[in-house]
């Protein structure tokens, strides 16, 4: 089992963009809008200056402000992800791009949203929870198969695995390992969740988001320079081939990736420069591993094992299993050069 493999025909990654609506604030400031959507999965992102010409970019999809979560949830492909983790894949979706673009909201809602026990389906519900939705409506659609579903959920800051469900380690960091039995990383003691009903995933999710928020007070970092990566194993059994062990494992996970203007060159010395240093590392990382993955070189050198955040995503990075990157923006003339740095890093994925 775990030897599937995809078709060579099928794209493994898919990249889209999700453009934040201007905020109250900046509405009221006045803030000029620099972006236009013709269609087809373009972006033309105005320069500063009136003299130059315009950049356009294109993606697979790009979700404009009045884009809803659902429609999110419709047409970014992560349906297809989650069908494939059933079928024993193992997927990513991750979120990019500078703080404030709207990656924590893309993923789970407005602040409060979820640890306000609102119904899954409620209008600002995020994508992992309309995720979770989705995949109990795709395992009930399955009698035949009996599954077993685990979740993790941790935090990676300052190249430190962080448990977000299990508060009693004292955010003591763990140690990310190779199995050779399994021929993947894994995280030594990462507290694990038998989710059996979508209540159990709603819990894990909203454990490890009121976990983060403590933990981010008490060491003084603030969210957009963590990484957190939420995890769903699935394992199949098919009834019928019980006895003779027939499953297969696959996997999701969701990404909720540091601010990705701290890849900027730092004038910060000490804690910060070292924190800029490590964040900048895994943002390069990921982004050699995705162009290396789009390239279709499957078996080229992908440097996986150069960061915590790359040797965690491994298995679904080597393309036995689809990526999903939503690279958010925002809307405003003021964000302008990390806007163009995030539609080239996510142009290069594609
Ligand atoms: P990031 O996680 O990238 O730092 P956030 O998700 O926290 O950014 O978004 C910044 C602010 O903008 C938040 O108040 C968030 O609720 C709001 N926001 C982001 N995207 C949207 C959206 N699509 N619709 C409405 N509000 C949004
Ligand atoms: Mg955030």
């Amino acid at each position: 089992d775990s030897n599937t493999t995809l078709n060579s025909d099928e794209d493994n990654i898919n990249v889209v963009v999700r453009i934040r609506p201007l905020s109250e604030k900046e509405r009221k400031s006045g803030e000029r809008e620099i972006l236009e959507f013709p269609g087809n999965g373009q972006v033309i992102c105005h320069a500063k200056n009136p003299g130059q010409r315009p950049k356009v970019f294109s993606y697979n999809v790009v979700f404009e402000p009045l884009a809803t979560q659902e429609d999110v949830l419709e047409y970014s492909g992560i349906k297809r992800l989650l069908e494939m983790a059933v079928e024993g894949f193992s997927c990513t979706a991750f979120c990019y791009g500078q703080t404030g673009s709207g990656k924590t909201h893309t993923l789970t809602g407005p602040p409060g949203l979820v640890e306000s026990g609102a119904s899954p389906l409620a209008p600002g519900q995020g994508l992992v929870i309309r995720s979770f939705v989705y995949l109990f409506q795709l395992i009930n659609e399955r009698p035949d198969s009996h599954f077993v579903l685990k979740a993790s959920f941790l935090e990676i800051y300052n190249e430190k695995v962080i448990d977000l469900l299990n508060p009693g380690s004292a955010r003591k960091p763990l140690q990310v390992r190779w199995s050779k039995e399994s021929r993947g990383f894994y995280v030594e003691n990462l507290f694990t969740v038998d989710c059996e009903q979508l209540d159990d995933l709603f819990a894990v999710l909203e454990e490890g988001m009121r976990n983060r928020a403590v933990g981010a007070h008490a060491m003084n970092a603030h969210s957009s320079r963590s990484h957190t990566v939420l995890s769903v194993r699935v394992r199949r059994e098919l009834r019928a081939d019980a006895s003779v062990n027939c499953s297969t494992h696959g996997k999701i996970n969701f990404v909720d990736l540091a601010g990705s203007e701290m890849t900027k060159r730092t004038h910060s010395t000490g804690k910060t420069l070292e924190e800029a240093n490590n964040i900048n590392r895994s943002l390069m990382v990921l982004g050699y591993c995705i162009a290396q993955l789009s390239d279709g070189k499957k078996r080229g050198h992908i440097p996986y094992r150069d960061s915590k955040l790359t040797k965690l995503l491994a298995d679904s990075l080597s393309g036995n299993g689809v990526t999903l990157m939503i690279a958010c923006i925002a809307p405003t003339k003021s964000n302008l050069s990390e806007t163009i740095n995030t539609l080239r890093y996510a142009a290069r994925a594609k």
